[in-house]
């Protein structure tokens, strides 16, 4: 396939804006790239994509999000609304996680990725929790990655919150779905990737945090994890071991280089030391942690040190673009400083560390996964975007923030696969999903 008469944002360190340009997919990937007349003469035959002027970029990445959560939405709760984040997790989160069926993981699923492929969001890393259905419940979401034709990373989050025999299979469901993975990996699929799913700190014994370190080292996997999104995680940790979360976690062997540690609201500089030296990876979620009132995380401080921050959703819609633009404001008003968290540290953050996020967990897309290069994956967008002011390499991460966003996606391409175009999905099948949807939430909220 050629992709025609785009302006290819190649996202490449440093940036640059090919006017003009086409790109070869071959096998999946990039496998040229040039301006659009040269590559028509030299490559006749193959089949054309016309991008019409749109901007071609890479495809976001959601560095961690829960599609269990999707069908929350508009549900009432009764009884006194949550005060605290403690309250959150148990009138709202727990109850829910606890009434899922496997059909309802698999729709929770499907909702989600209709959302993310029409904003443009072509990987996910997922974080799942069905308390009463984890056996095989990464199946059901893997079958929705599947038909969508996206990528994701999954993961089942281990807690002792609801006793010994739901800890125990929910660390089988990792390591069940983890050789799974990484079998059909080797064979060359790189529509799915596993992680280590843990919830938090303040969910889990030393016991079971040490059966799961053991067994991420054997399997030579990482762990997916919420830390320090809120205080209450210092207290229990501080009370439970005399150390501080991210103290906790390292000498438990969690982190490490291919660990996501999620939020980071409430770490101190010695934790960020830490997280540094271990190569561990911080994923941000500013929508979610105004939502839930727990704090803003110090990019600044993180950043500055080299810690690859990346951006999350946490369950939110998975318009990378909103995500990204409340990251920038939100940082502002926190910090009461207007140079903080400027527009081109956003996009690095949701491009260039999310793609270092992305390959922990899928090695096989290559060094190139996240860039519109030769021998990149074709995880691409086209996005409806006619600047009012000159746009260049320089200054696109302006634009990205205040004239971009999800609602602007024409077409979504996967491994040169062609999810979406001019705004029709053409792997799934939209009315009927938010029907079954609706009906399975409905029954959902009668158990809650
Ligand atoms: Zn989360």
């Amino acid at each position: 396939m050629l992709i025609t008469n785009g302006n290819v944002v190649t996202m490449e360190t440093p940036n640059r804006i090919l006017s003009g340009g086409a790109l070869l997919v071959e096998g999946g990937r990039i496998a040229d790239l040039g301006p659009s007349a040269e590559m028509e003469a030299a490559y006749p035959e193959a089949q054309r994509l016309d991008a019409a002027g749109r901007l071609v970029m890479p495809g976001l990445i959601c560095a961690h999000t829960h599609f269990y959560g999707a069908f929350a939405r508009g549900m009432a709760l009764g009884g006194e609304p949550a005060t605290n984040f403690p309250e959150i997790l148990e009138k709202l989160w727990w109850r829910l996680d606890k009434a899922l069926w496997p059909d309802d993981v698999h729709y929770s699923a499907l909702v989600c990725l209709v959302d993310a492929i029409r904003h443009g969001t072509t990987t996910l890393i997922d974080h799942h929790a069905s308390q009463k259905h984890i056996a095989g419940s990464l199946d059901q979401i893997a079958h929705a990655v599947e038909q969508a034709g996206v990528r994701a990373c999954l993961c089942y989050e281990v807690t002792d919150r609801d006793g010994e025999q739901a800890a125990r299979a929910g660390i089988t469901e990792n390591v069940r779905f983890i050789r799974r993975t990484r079998a059909r990996q080797l064979e060359g699929d790189l529509r799915l990737g596993a992680a280590f799913g843990l919830h938090a700190s303040l969910t889990l014994s030393e016991a079971t945090l040490e059966t799961c370190a053991e067994l991420g080292r054997q399997m030579g996997t990482g762990f997916h994890l919420h830390v320090a999104e809120d205080k209450a995680d210092q207290r229990d940790s501080l009370r439970r071991s005399g150390l501080r979360v991210v103290e906790r976690l390292a000498k438990a062997g969690i982190l490490g280089p291919q660990t996501i540690a999620a939020h980071c609201v409430h770490v101190d500089r010695i934790e960020t030391e830490i997280l540094l030296d271990s190569g561990t990876m911080v994923v941000h979620n500013a929508r979610s942690n105004m939502n839930n009132a727990v704090g803003t995380a110090d990019l600044r401080w993180m950043l500055k040190i080299g810690i690859p921050v990346g951006l999350g959703n946490d369950g939110f819609s998975n318009n990378m673009f909103t995500e990204m633009a409340v990251a920038y404001l939100a940082q502002k008003q926190a910090s009461g400083d207007p140079r903080t968290l400027p527009a081109d540290q956003v996009v690095q953050m949701a491009w260039d560390h999310n793609a270092r996020i992305g390959r922990a967990f899928f090695p096989g897309l290559g060094p190139q996964f996240g860039q519109l290069a030769k021998g990149a994956p074709a995880d691409l967008i086209l996005v409806d975007y006619d600047p009012p002011t000159p746009l260049d390499a320089g200054n696109l991460p302006w634009h990205i923030i205040f004239g971009m966003d999800g609602s602007r996606i024409d077409s979504t391409i996967v491994g040169g696969q062609v999810l979406m175009r001019h705004r029709q999905l053409l792997t799934l099948d939209e009315a009927e999903i938010m029907a079954k949807a609706r009906e399975l939430a409905d029954n959902l909220w009668r158990r809650v």
